[in-house]
């Protein structure tokens, strides 16, 4: 058991409390230099353009569903970069497409436009396709009163990590609220983000080792012990970035995951929301923390028909993708036998670092989870349960693995042992199917 200091975790909690008594949600504005500067950077944009998983995704989604959402349609691409999702949307045959960019990058794009239609009559025009069909819009599309009408269909690329840091989501649906006619098409339409316990001594143990470094009583004579716990709090509230086996996993993620549906999801159940989870252990083994990762869906509305769906995965067993996949170290591992229950909950709050604090409560066997909205203490646990508090901006990066097919591979060799006798399915809940999801925000929000 871990004994920490519980004035702090007391302030952790009063933090968000208090935030939300002064019903005030904390702003993105302190870092839109920062963010819009790295933006404008033809290097960021390629290392998205060159992820051809996301960039291809979004072009089959817009082509195959060109007929329906593109053909004689207005277009609004909100964060539009390079300018790539207009392009396609242009080929899909888009009446007009309004590309809304913030960032100096919307210069950049303005330039590769103006190609199409060349002032100088000796210069030959560049994709000709893009003549007259693009008007580049250089603001945030938070800004009143820009010259947009109401659209058919809003484009997007609005996903960070785990799907929602970067907080771009919420210019998705501003945009959604503000510009979208009724019925119309939003691509993408829904995220669902997964999760699932994993096990990795390596790391655990490595992240381990830097904490231990405070614990030196003289260190050039100087006794850091005292900083331990900070450090502790600190190098386990770094949410990893990077691949993994997918094989470490103890337990395959809920089905279908925890949906959010751009068409329908309002700007506060996104701003903090949690995501239940209930396990059944494949494998006898100790669990070092929680991974995420999240997918990706294209569907035109119900109203209109013949359209094409169109999913994206960037889970540890797909092909990687920029985002690769993120873990949440636990301080304390947790032992677990194969065919035990693992349960819990994971809170999503916005901050403002254009990212969310995470907290979440991991509960292995019997026992009464916590309530994540009272909960004020991340000390004094039971044997058999987990907390922990990370911020999703603070992310340290591991790129240690390396994929390789492996037939002879066994669970032991990651420490993971299989039961003698088969496990049953059945003794887990999938309660983190759509409904359930929505009845999660609605209890958050009462
Ligand atoms: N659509 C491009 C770029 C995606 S990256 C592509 O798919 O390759 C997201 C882009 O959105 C960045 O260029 C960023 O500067 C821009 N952006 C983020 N928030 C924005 C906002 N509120 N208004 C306008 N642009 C925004």
């Amino acid at each position: 058991m871990l004994d920490t200091e519980p004035q702090d975790d007391n302030n952790n909690a009063y933090d968000i409390k208090q935030q939300q008594q002064n019903g005030k949600v904390p702003s993105t504005e302190g870092r839109d230099p920062a963010y819009f500067s790295y933006y404008a950077m033809l290097q960021h944009q390629q290392n998205m353009l060159q992820d051809t998983v996301r960039t291809s995704t979004f072009r089959s989604a817009i082509l195959l569903n060109g007929p329906m959402c593109f053909a004689n349609k207005l277009v609004l691409d909100v964060g539009a970069g390079s300018g790539i999702l207009s392009y396609f949307a242009a080929q899909a045959g888009a009446r007009k497409v309004y590309a809304v960019e913030a960032s100096l990058m919307a210069q950049k794009m303005k330039k590769l436009i103006d190609a199409s239609n060349p002032a100088n009559p000796h210069i030959l025009p560049k994709n000709t396709f893009l003549k007259n069909k693009i008007e580049v819009i250089q603001a945030k599309i938070e800004e009143p009163n820009l010259p947009i009408p109401k659209v058919d269909t809003i484009i997007s690329e609005p996903i960070g990590v785990l799907l929602i840091h970067e907080r771009m989501l919420e210019s998705f649906l501003y945009a959604r609220n503000t510009y979208l006619k009724p019925g119309g098409t939003l691509f993408p339409s829904t995220g669902s983000i997964h999760l699932a316990p994993f096990t990795d001594a390596a790391l655990w143990s490595e992240t381990m080792g830097k904490v231990r470094f405070w614990e030196q009583n003289s260190f050039y004579g100087i006794d850091l012990s005292t900083l331990y716990n900070d450090a502790w709090d600190e190098m386990f509230g770094m949410p990893v970035v990077g691949g993994f086996d997918p094989r470490t996993l103890l337990a395959p993620s809920s089905v279908g995951g925890f949906v959010v549906d751009f068409y329908h999801i309002t700007m506060e159940e996104l701003q903090d929301f949690t995501m239940p989870f209930n396990w059944l252990a494949n494998y006898t083994g100790i669990i070092h923390g929680l991974a995420g990762w999240f997918d990706l869906h294209f569907a035109p509305p119900p109203n209109i028909q013949d359209g094409t769906a169109i999913n994206m995965s960037t889970s540890p067993a797909s092909e990687r993708t920029h985002w690769q996949q993120v873990r949440f170290l636990l301080k304390e591992p947790l032992a677990v036998n194969a065919g035990q229950k693992i349960q819990g909950w994971m809170r999503c709050t916005v901050n403002e670092m254009r990212s969310y604090t995470i907290q979440a409560e991991i509960l292995v066997g019997e026992g009464e989870l916590s309530n994540p909205r009272t909960l004020h203490s991340f000390s004094k646990m039971d044997y058999n349960r987990r907390r922990g508090k990370w911020h999703l901006h603070e992310q340290t990066y591991n790129y240690n693995y390396y994929p390789q097919p492996d037939v002879a591979f066994r669970p032991e060799y990651n420490c993971l042992y299989e039961s003698e006798q088969a496990l049953d399915p059945m003794g887990v809940d999938l309660n983190n199917v759509l409904e359930e999801n929505q009845f999660m925000f609605e209890e958050t929000h009462s």
